[in-house]
């Protein structure tokens, strides 16, 4: 455990969709070579890869998180765990199923994104408050011998599909983020995943570009050497020109890929996504 005086934060930046976070663990088991969390932490000296994949729950979550609560009186939109997974393999089931409840019932809207299939638990829970939540995955890319790769931990893309399709079945907003697409995964590939889920996506939040904050370890793995560089540029204008079209009007590009859509004149769409549920919450009261 580690000793925190806060979980719940504001998001400094205006236009993030979520304008508030939840993190309640230092960490993440999931190991991915791209971590932007794990790479921060490192910049700040406060770990590096070896001690990020250790995760540790933040001492007395609940009674912060309740503390927290109450000092906030303009409710939005809260991501849980931006800088870990609430559903990675160490993390603890009571301590998230009490934190959604205790958010949901405060009056947020949920944003949880996991790697992990094992979110399926919980099923019940998000039918519970279907109308404040947005639940799925991130998904960057199809071919489950890179995933093994570069997110060691993470739950094979098929299960994560499998998933996917219970949640919407179930009537839930459901959210994909292709965030990072990686450079060396085809544009094709994507196609034919976009494809295959796109039926059982409610939005995709977000879609971006691999970044340049990468744990140092793996600035030069096999899969992205050469990204600081610019090297896959013409890659990714290619990969966002074809892709975006096939994302309908249910995207959201992430921050720092806008830049770079700007610079390249790549036209996207820029309004809230709207929030579709159609279970029956009434029935779970
Ligand atoms: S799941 Fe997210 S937080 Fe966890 S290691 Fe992967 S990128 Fe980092």
């Amino acid at each position: 455990m580690s000793a925190k005086k806060h979980i719940l934060y504001r998001n400094a930046k205006e236009g993030n969709s979520q304008n508030f976070r939840v993190n309640y663990y230092e960490g993440c088991s999931h190991g991915c070579k791209y971590c932007y969390g794990c790479a921060i932490k490192e910049k700040s000296g406060d770990a590096d890869y070896a001690t990020w994949i250790k995760p540790f729950l933040v001492e007395n979550t609940l009674e912060l998180l309740k503390e927290d609560l109450q000092h906030v009186r303009d409710k939005g939109e809260v991501f849980v765990e931006s800088v870990s997974d609430a559903y990675m393999p160490d993390a603890d089931q009571k301590v998230t199923r009490k934190v959604l409840e205790l958010l949901a019932l405060s009056g947020f809207t949920i944003f949880l994104l996991s790697k992990n299939a094992s979110l399926i638990r919980d099923i019940d829970l998000f039918k519970r408050f279907s109308q404040r939540i947005k639940v799925g995955f991130t998904i960057v890319t199809p071919n489950d011998e890179i995933r093994k790769r570069v997110e060691p931990n993470s739950s094979p893309v098929e299960e994560r599909i499998a998933v996917l399709k219970e949640l919407h079945k179930a009537g839930l907003h459901t959210v994909v983020s292709l965030e990072p697409l990686l450079p060396n995964v085809t544009i094709e590939d994507y196609l034919q995943l976009v494809a295959e889920i796109d039926p059982y996506v409610s939005s995709y939040e977000p879609v971006g570009k691999l970044s340049t904050n990468i744990p140092t370890e793996f600035i030069n793995n096999e899969e992205w050497r050469g990204i600081e560089t610019g090297r896959f540029d013409a890659h990714y204008v290619e990969l966002f020109k074809v892709l975006l079209p096939k994302l309908g009007n249910k995207y959201r590009i992430a921050e720092h890929s806008r830049a770079f859509l700007d610079r390249h004149d790549i036209p996207y769409l820029d309004k809230p996504i709207k929030f579709s549920s159609s279970c029956d919450y009434s029935t779970y009261f």
